[in-house]
């Protein structure tokens, strides 16, 4: 965004409002700036073209500068909001310019002067609080990224980074260091909305490209944000302690990210200080690692195409209030992958689906329950208004009544609901009363409006209400004393707030008030169409009284919400903690209420290599099926542990026709590992997990045309990625692989990846396919096993029946599911006699042979040779040597297609 043009020559014709608009632009170049006029908020010169285009709101023009016209368009202030979340939501930073003082006094400074103007505020992304800005069950993260150069390279070679997250709207604070594959997880894990780094980082030859493509606002800035030298004194000053070491030891990226973050907050609240919890450390291994492109895959919290309906967040979201949707999407994003704090999870879970009136009787209760953090953000940055306070209230009344029923059941509780209840027995009772005692029933928005403290709370508040409405009454008194004096029966006493208090009769009767006596006390003041308008001294003395007594009332009021907010802030922490214990009981009293009424069963998780899922189902699928009165789900079991004396889990090969449902298959048990981990009952008859510590999945030839790589390079890049980073406590999802290229090319690489995985990775892996010769490799490879999904034939058509079974597919049905398609009859009959004369074709030649025959498949008599890395004896552990070079995250498109080049030329070298 370019600012204005001035020079020095033409300066003199540029008008002192103009003048004062560019320098307030100037200062803030990358906002749009919303520069208050009366009841309009106007954007001007670029501003107001890209604003204009992107509300859809009219341009204009307004004077000229530099001889060329102003462009401008407004907004009106009753509307802002509306508008500023459009414009956020696309990723704008908005500058509100308000008048800091009166138009008056600028007078005073002579005529031309310029009423003062100054940003009150700026508007980003991931620094909001307004709850018409915000979304009630989503966190709303700023994340600050930065890297230290030369601090202990990682294995990738982009270096060690720092990343904070820091969502000031409820106070949640994050640090952690990591390498750039794990910075790139964390990012779709966290979903910021808008992402701070340094210029440099931004503009880096090789990651460049990365932060262009985020899909949220990324902010480039200036490296003296991000400076370690002095981080930790701006850390240790904001949370007011002398080190920083009571939070716990945190590392120079960690410091540097953090500090950055802060800054930014404190830059756009112009000072103010929300209130934060101070950082917090997560470390490594403590949560399930789940690449973007897995969570993208298994639409844990939107569907491919981006809607959040029909992904697992909204299928297992049964919370009430808005902590509670919060905190369950954070529980999503970070699996657990210690058993025990899973066990511990679990047991709240249990807890409330043994004792359904405890369930109910709590999540009646939160239904009412307001959402404090926010209304604790908002009075803290002094941007909140009476109703904040009563949410405060509200809340702590909830979290009360909550508590003393938690606490009247006898079970024994997890050490979570310990905790919970420990909570909010300590959450600020008398502030709660004090709260209502000083609150009216009705609210307005704004604390500036008055009229919301309670009547009897304060004596000299009633007093000056008093004052008024006695004044009013006065003024009541002397119409109809006027009326009588006057003999105008029809004289109303008015008011507007040119004339203030005046009094009106008709133009009939306008001469009974201008002529003697009554024209020394009348005092005419305007005249209209049909009537006329006249003053008096007593009532200009009387409106000064009601003037001052409602000022007087409101500036007591004005203190009054002061004095609350203040209270409300000094008990951050314990409103906070109580704030956290309601959303635990939301999200555990909302698994239970999901276990019912899906038939869901408690997982068990532990530290073997199990994977044991009885009677598996699809949690979306299964909905969907049944809210469009379908056939009930099939279950199926799936079964990736150990068998006895092994130490290993297997990998089952999954064939069958198209829409049988491998795809459904694959992706349920991924997301019944996700439930589990996260501490939620899942869909199936029982489920036994050994702890997961790494989730993948992969679909083959997903486009990710934004990114500029062809399909088939993504799925290359996505498969080396597993092949390079899975390990026998992952679960390893991969669903037809390889059919984005050339039909052996395909093959073979789907071949080399299964070997690869059953000897090098060895991880519980599903893997679907229409290569149907891959079945063979069951023969070979003892921990693999063929499974198909069952279908029956019906008069030529093919019939699904959604159930696994052991075995490989004998046939594709490709031709039965494109008939029911609908593809021209001609075709399909086409397609059979083609279909029948290439079976004849390959029983001459059968397929069996021409696998045996492939090189590739000599390597699994000879893993260990490829795993130490000997090379290239034949094709195949050449292929494979090739693959175990690849260091998919170094990769840049180009580097990988040479890869690929390599990859087929040496397969071509083995053939020949
Ligand atoms: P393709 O090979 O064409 O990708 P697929 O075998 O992966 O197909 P899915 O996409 O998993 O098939 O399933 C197709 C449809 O079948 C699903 O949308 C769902 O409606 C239904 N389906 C899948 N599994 C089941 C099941 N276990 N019970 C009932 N219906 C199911």
């Amino acid at each position: 965004m370019s600012e204005p043009k001035t020079d020095t020559q033409s300066s003199a014709r540029v008008t002192p409002m103009m003048e004062q608009y560019i320098e307030i632009k100037t200062a803030n170049p990358d906002c749009l700036l919303f520069y208050r006029m009366g009841d309009f908020y106007e954007l001007f010169f670029e501003d107001a073209e890209e604003a204009s285009r992107a509300l859809g709101i009219t341009l204009t023009k307004r004077g000229k500068h530099l001889g060329a016209d102003i462009p401008m368009c407004g907004v009106p202030i009753h509307a802002a909001d509306d508008y500023l979340q459009k414009l956020i939501a696309l990723g704008f930073r908005v500058a509100v310019c308000e008048q800091t003082e009166d138009p008056a006094e600028a007078r005073k400074r002579g005529a031309k002067s310029v009423v003062r103007r100054d940003v009150i505020r700026l508007v980003t992304p991931g620094t909001l609080t307004e709850e018409t800005l915000l979304e009630a069950g989503r966190p709303n993260f700023l994340a600050a990224v930065t890297r230290l150069k030369g601090a202990g390279e990682s294995g990738d070679g982009h270096g060690r980074f720092g990343l904070s997250w820091i969502d000031i709207s409820t106070g949640v604070f994050r640090v952690r260091e990591s390498d750039f594959s794990t910075l790139a997880a964390d990012l779709s894990r966290i979903e910021p909305r808008e992402v701070i780094l340094p210029d440099s980082l931004f503009t880096d030859e090789e990651l460049g490209s990365f932060w262009r493509a985020l899909p949220m606002a990324t902010m480039p800035m200036p490296r003296a944000f991000f400076d370690t030298a002095s981080a930790g004194e701006r850390l240790s000053a904001y949370f007011g302690v002398a080190s920083l070491e009571a939070f716990g030891a945190f590392s120079r990226a960690e410091l540097a990210a953090a500090a950055a973050a802060l800054a930014y907050v404190e830059k756009t609240q112009l000072g103010a200080r929300p209130p934060l919890d101070p950082p917090s450390r997560e470390t490594a291994g403590g949560t399930m690692i789940i690449d973007g492109a897995t969570r993208a895959n298994l639409e844990l919290t939107r569907t491919l195409s981006g809607d959040r309906s029909g992904s697992l967040l909204s299928a297992i979201d049964r919370t009430v209030t808005g902590g509670g949707a919060r905190l369950l999407a954070e529980r999503l994003a970070a699996p657990l992958t210690d058993p025990a704090a899973i066990a511990d999870r679990l047991d709240s879970v249990s807890r409330f689906v043994t004792d359904a009136s405890l369930r109910d009787d709590i999540r009646t209760a939160l239904k009412t329950a307001p959402d404090m953090p926010r209304a604790l953000s908002r009075l803290s940055l002094d941007r909140g208004g009476p109703r904040d306070l009563a949410a405060i209230a509200g809340g702590l009344e909830a979290a009360a009544e909550i508590g003393r029923r938690l606490r009247k059941s006898k079970e024994a509780p997890s050490s979570e609901l310990s905790t919970v209840s420990r909570d909010l027995g300590g959450a600020p009772d008398d502030l709660a009363a004090m709260l209502r005692a000083a609150l009216a029933e009705d609210l307005p928005l704004l604390a500036r409006d008055g009229g919301f403290v309670r009547e009897g709370y304060r004596a000299d508040l009633d007093e000056a209400r008093a004052l008024r409405s006695e004044s009013r009454r006065v003024i009541a008194d002397l119409q109809s004393r006027y009326a009588e004096e006057t003999g105008v029966r029809s004289l109303k006493v008015r008011h507007n707030n040119v004339l203030g208090y005046f009094v009106e009769v008709t133009a009939g009767n306008a001469d009974r008030l201008t002529t003697p006596p009554a024209n020394e006390r009348f005092i005419h003041r305007q005249t209209m169409a049909n009537a006329m308008r006249f003053t008096t001294t007593e009532l200009g003395e009387l409106e000064a009284k009601i003037a001052s007594a409602g000022e007087r009332a409101l500036a007591i009021e004005t203190a009054v919400f002061a004095e609350l907010a203040a209270a409300a802030v000094a008990e951050s922490e314990r409103i906070k903690r109580a704030a956290r214990a309601l959303a635990i009981l939301d999200v555990s009293a909302g698994f239970a209420t999901l276990a019912e009424a899906e038939g869901h069963s408690r997982p068990l998780v532990d530290d073997s290599l199990a994977f044991s899922i009885r009677g598996g189902r699809h949690p979306v699928v299964e909905q969907a099926l049944r809210k469009r009165g379908e056939d009930p789900f099939v279950a199926n079991d799936c079964a990736l542990g150990p068998g006895e004396n092994e130490d290993t889990g297997h990998i089952w090969l999954i064939t069958g026709p198209n829409m049988a449902g491998k795809s459904t298959f694959l992706r349920q048990n991924a997301l019944i590992a996700v439930m589990a981990q996260i501490g939620a009952y899942v869909p199936a008859v029982s489920a036994q997990i050994g702890v997961i510590d790494r989730l993948f999945s992969r679909v083959g030839a997903a486009d990710d045309l934004a990114r500029g790589r062809s399909t088939f390079m993504v799925e290359m890049i996505e498969t080396a990625a597993i092949l390079n980073q899975a390990g026998p406590r992952a679960l390893v999802i991969l669903d037809e692989i390889g059919r984005g290229t050339a039909t052996f090319d395909g093959l073979s690489i789907a071949w080399a990846a299964i070997e690869h995985l059953h000897e090098v990775n060895r991880s519980r892996s599903l893997f679907a396919t229409h290569y149907h010769e891959l079945t063979v490799l069951a023969e070979k490879l003892p921990r693999l096993g063929n499974a198909t999904v069952k279908v029956k034939e019906w008069k030529g058509d093919v019939v699904f029946l959604h159930e696994i079974v052991a075995g490989a597919a004998d046939r594709s049905y490709g031709i039965q599911v494109a008939r029911l398609a609908g593809l021209p009859a001609s075709v399909i009959e086409r397609a059979r006699q083609v279909l029948a004369q290439l079976e004849e074709h390959e029983r001459k030649s059968p397929a069996d042979t021409l696998i045996d025959d492939l090189p590739l498949f000599s390597a699994t008599r000879a893993p260990a040779q490829t795993q130490a890395g000997q090379g290239a004896a034949n094709g195949s552990s050449a292929v494979e040597a090739l693959l175990d070079e690849i260091e998919p995250d170094d990769l840049t498109p180009r580097a990988a297609l040479d890869a690929l080049y390599r990859l087929k030329a040496a397969r071509k070298a083995s053939d020949d």
